[in-house]
């Protein structure tokens, strides 16, 4: 699939239209940033690693039911995904605490959440991602109620199969972000799911394989990466 027009550059990813409307091509860079872009660094393998990783546990969800944009991988860099048009929010799921919730709630990282919490939050770098509720999603027209509804619906269910994924991998899955779009009328999960957008433990050890190691300054950030993606069995070519 050829890529047409550079649609968006992001963060970590870019967005081009090809020949088919429904179609878009994802490319994902090695940029990576932190604290809403005021952290940045370029971390060699870490496109090839995530959109890899990525394409791995969409498919996983896809054959679980849950809808996917994804389609297809096109090359170590790019995938082929449905064109969506997002919602500009942002959906967490927690099982245990860690990052903004214990800053915001002055709880200590660690603590098992049960039932896991769920938080919005609003896409939006200048505003710092605010921490919005349903009611604002609806009053501002960012979705509808029963988008809402598919939304949580779908995010937990994404806990669900990913929390028995990771555990096969002797992994913990703390949290995750997702973002969703509507597509012919359906919620779809878009974005991507990596180790980027969530957090993932050792079981024994509770050692950061995530982005916290860039967060946090700790190194071995895409060496971290590489070891979930073998645990899991992700296909990569060797560095
Ligand atoms: P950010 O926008 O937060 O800097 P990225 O660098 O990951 O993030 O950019 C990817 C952009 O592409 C995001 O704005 C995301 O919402 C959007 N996006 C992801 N999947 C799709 C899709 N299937 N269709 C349309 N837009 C998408
Ligand atoms: N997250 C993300 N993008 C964001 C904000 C959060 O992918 O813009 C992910 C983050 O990696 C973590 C989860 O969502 O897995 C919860 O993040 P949190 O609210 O704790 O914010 P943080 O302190 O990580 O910025």
């Amino acid at each position: 699939m050829e890529c047409r027009t550079e649609l968006y550059a992001g963060k970590a990813k870019s967005v081009f239209t090809t020949d088919d409307p429904d179609k878009l091509v994802l490319r994902f860079r090695n940029d990576t940033s932190a604290f809403d872009g005021k952290k940045v660094a370029q971390l060699d393998r870490k496109g090839m690693v995530n959109n890899r990783f990525n394409a791995f546990i969409m498919e996983k969800l896809e054959a679980t039911g849950i809808p996917t944009h994804h389609e297809a991988l096109l090359s170590d860099n790019e995938s082929l995904v449905k064109n969506l048009d997002m919602l500009p929010v942002e959906c967490v799921v927690r099982n245990i605490a860690a990052g903004s919730l214990c800053k915001r709630l002055g709880v200590d990282e660690g603590i098992d959440l049960k039932p896991p919490t769920f938080e919005f939050f609003l896409k939006n770098d200048d505003l710092g991602d605010p921490m919005i509720n349903e009611y604002h999603i609806e009053s501002f027209g960012w979705g509808k109620r029963d988008e809402v509804e598919a939304m949580k619906v779908l995010t937990f269910k994404v806990n669900d199969v990913l929390t028995a994924l990771f555990k096969t991998a002797g992994l913990l899955l703390v949290d995750y972000k997702l973002e969703f779009g509507r597509y012919h009328g359906a919620i779809v999960l878009g974005d991507e799911f990596t180790p980027d957008g969530c957090r993932l433990w050792d079981i024994e050890t509770r050692e950061k394989l995530d982005k916290d190691r860039f967060r946090q300054g700790l190194g071995g950030v895409v060496e971290a990466y590489e070891e979930v993606a073998a645990r899991l069995g992700v296909n990569l070519p060797s560095a």
